[in-house]
């Protein structure tokens, strides 16, 4: 029986680098989040309180703000190497 060498789990640092300037494979991504409450006036607290948070879609694009830590560049997404999700 051949064995099959499909099943590749091994983090390979040299071909996830993200930063184009150092290929640091650890970058900032800017988002920003649109967070929903649903709050109530609680009459016992004389205070609001909050019922539920919901949190929007966390997401980002070619044009979204980046940032790499080890050698200070700053982009945007779309310069990153590998700007998968
Ligand atoms: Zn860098």
């Amino acid at each position: 029986m051949p064995s099959a060498s499909a099943h590749t789990d091994e983090p390979d640092h040299a071909s996830t680098p993200l930063c184009p300037s150092c290929g640091s494979p650890v970058v900032h991504i800017d988002t920003s989040v649109e967070v929903k409450y649903l709050v109530q006036y609680a009459l016992i607290m004389r205070d609001l309180e909050v019922l539920a948070e919901q949190l929007g879609d966390a997401a980002w694009d070619n044009l979204t703000p980046a940032a790499c830590d080890a050698c200070g560049w700053s982009g945007q997404v779309g310069a990153l190497r590998c700007p998968g999700r």
